[in-house]
């Protein structure tokens, strides 16, 4: 296996300088041992103007049977044959990744204690691999996937199919490319961070045993540019080896790499799903008062008549919604449910002290609020009927996500305001497309209510990750473009006290599959105390067609159940 990497220079800025930044010096040629075989390094050409460094890798094909690790292990006879006459000690592949790894592990990091500053800067580089092994068919292998997986980069990439043999023409060409790829302004540890991962995804065969911990090296690796590769699910996939549960765990870890990034925040800083939005301020409390109140609850609890009308109004805002989102489940007969962005688990909470819910999901993108939430919940020490009526998963909603499938119901509680707005049709398709509950319940802020909010400055939101608070019109064009798109009827109420001119504090909507009946339900009794909780909105928004009634065929709006009628307004 042979591969070289070349840089240009000048006299002040020497391509020779490329010995400082793989630590090895040009002068010499230097061996390694690595896990298959023996690395060798030295360097064709190493002057100001042009520096090339060759690693050979001499793999022993016998030595890697014996370990055990090598590909078609206890195979059929002529398997067996072809695990010493193959082509590992040619063709440069996950070995060869392996071996880059080992070699040039203090390149890879970026760090050059010689010359600091050296490795932070960009320079032309030219890398050249005479075989790769690039399996899968059409766009899937070859040299048009050494393009997809490389070109996104920013590398101009050369490959070319190498023929079965040049003597028969007509025998066609083998699985392996000649690959050449040049950058003009390429960070060495970049390239060979890149070429880690992608050698053995190109290759398509992992030749040692893949443990979870390569989730950690992926991600590891793919720092700073997996994130956005327009192939990071196929990357994930060929790079684990097809092994789905790591490659979900990936995809998890890049989305939250990406939510961190689009906030140009740390993954930490990213994955506290803490509950403290303005009107959740007093979470506490409202645990502390709803404990023992809310089991069996269909209906809410606004207690107007509470003392400190102010701390009560946030108490009772966020109990409101829980008791909102509850008779909502209720109204659907709701026995099996998904609370999709269940942060510290508060709904599951409640859900849990309900009978009618038998099986009750939290899915979360945040690690940290999976744990605070089976800590608040005391998964630990529930009795084992009650923890078998609850599971808390991990994962990410803008991916299709077969877990998700087979729920009555799903909530999405203050959930979609923590997507980027272009991140949303994502989830839309993995909830209301893949995962197709029969109903989905989804509430988020009224950005009208904010000027209401005696302690947030004026055209502010809520909280510091919300990354868009929407008035009414713009959520109710919303849910009706979900509902008309993917089959649903969606209806929309306010949730807490209502303000004549601005509405409620939150927004609720409730989605069922399939279109509309010809005679609606009765909608459940409004809780008390907000008469409206079930009024109607019934406004078309001039400034959106998918509202406008001729485009709404999938939506309706609740029976007006109050002498205001329907606007809200
Ligand atoms: N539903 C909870 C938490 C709301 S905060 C409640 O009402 O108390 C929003 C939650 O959504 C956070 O826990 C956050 O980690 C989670 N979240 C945000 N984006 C997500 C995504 N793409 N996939 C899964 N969860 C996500």
């Amino acid at each position: 296996m042979f591969m070289s990497i070349s840089t240009t220079g000048t006299a002040e800025s020497p391509a020779s300088d490329l010995g400082f930044l793989l630590h090895k010096h040009p002068g010499k040629v230097q061996r390694f041992s690595t896990s298959h075989g023996e690395a060798h390094v030295f360097y064709p050409e190493a002057g100001d103007e042009l520096c090339t460094a060759a690693l050979l890798l001499d793999i022993d094909p016998i030595a890697l049977v014996r370990k055990g690790r090598g590909k078609g292990r206890g195979g059929s006879p002529d398997f067996a044959l072809a695990q010493y006459v193959n082509d590992r000690p040619y063709a440069a592949s996950s070995l060869l990744a392996v071996a880059l790894r080992t070699v040039f592990r203090t390149a890879m990091k970026g760090v050059c204690e010689a010359r600091p500053g050296l490795a932070e800067l960009p320079r032309p580089l030219r890398i050249s691999l005479p075989a790769v092994p690039a399996n899968g068919a059409g766009e899937s292998g070859g040299p048009a996937m050494a393009a997809r997986l490389f070109e996104p980069l920013g590398w101009q990439v050369e490959a070319s199919a190498i023929p079965l043999d040049e003597a028969f023409p007509e025998w066609g060409e083998s699985r392996y490319v000649r690959l050449e790829l040049a950058g003009t302004e390429v960070r060495l540890a970049d390239a060979l961070q890149q070429l880690y991962v992608l050698l053995p995804v190109l290759d398509g065969a992992k030749h040692y045993w893949v443990a979870p911990d390569e989730v950690d090296k992926l991600l590891a690796a793919g720092a700073g540019w997996l994130a956005d590769h327009p192939e990071q699910a196929l990357i994930a996939r060929r790079y684990l080896s097809r092994r789905w549960a790591l490659t979900r765990r990936a995809m998890e870890r890049l989305e939250l790499a990406r939510l961190a990034e689009a906030d140009d925040r740390e993954v930490e800083e990213i994955d506290n799903a803490v509950d403290d939005s303005v009107d959740d301020s007093a979470d506490e409390a409202v645990d502390a008062a709803a404990e023992g109140t809310v089991g069996g609850a269909a209906a809410g609890d606004g207690r107007p008549e509470q003392p400190e009308p102010a701390a009560e109004r946030k108490a009772s805002l966020a109990d409101q919604r829980r008791a909102a989102i509850l008779a909502a489940l209720g109204e659907v007969g709701a026995a099996r449910v998904a609370d999709l962005g269940c942060g510290q688990g508060e709904l599951i909470g409640a859900l849990l002290k309900d009978v009618r819910f038998t099986e009750v999901l939290g899915v979360d993108v945040s690690a940290r609020a999976l744990s605070a939430a089976a800590r608040k919940l005391r998964l630990e020490r529930m009795s084992e009927r009650q923890a078998a009526r609850v599971r808390l998963v991990q994962g990410a909603l803008t991916y299709t996500d077969a877990r998700l499938k087979g729920f009555d119901a799903a909530v999405l509680c203050e959930v979609i305001e923590h997507l980027d707005l272009p991140r949303l049709p994502a989830l839309e398709y993995a909830v209301f497309g893949a995962a197709r509950p029969s109903a989905v319940v989804v509430t988020t802020p009224n950005a009208e209510y904010n000027v209401r909010w005696e302690s947030l400055p004026a055209g502010h939101v809520r909280h510091a990750d919300h990354r868009f608070e929407w008035d009414r019109a713009q959520f109710r064009a919303w849910a009706e473009r979900v509902a008309a798109t993917y089959g649903y009827t969606a209806v929309v109420r306010p949730v807490g006290p209502e303000d004549a001119e601005v509405g409620a504090p939150t927004q609720l909507a409730l989605f069922r599959i399939g279109t509309p009946p010809d005679a609606e339900p009765e909608p459940a009794p409004a809780p008390a105390p907000a008469p409206a909780d079930v009024r109607a909105l019934t406004v078309p928004t001039p400034t959106h067609p998918a509202t406008h009634p001729a485009n709404r065929p999938t939506t309706r709006t609740d029976a007006t159940t109050t002498p205001e009628g329907g606007e809200t307004r």
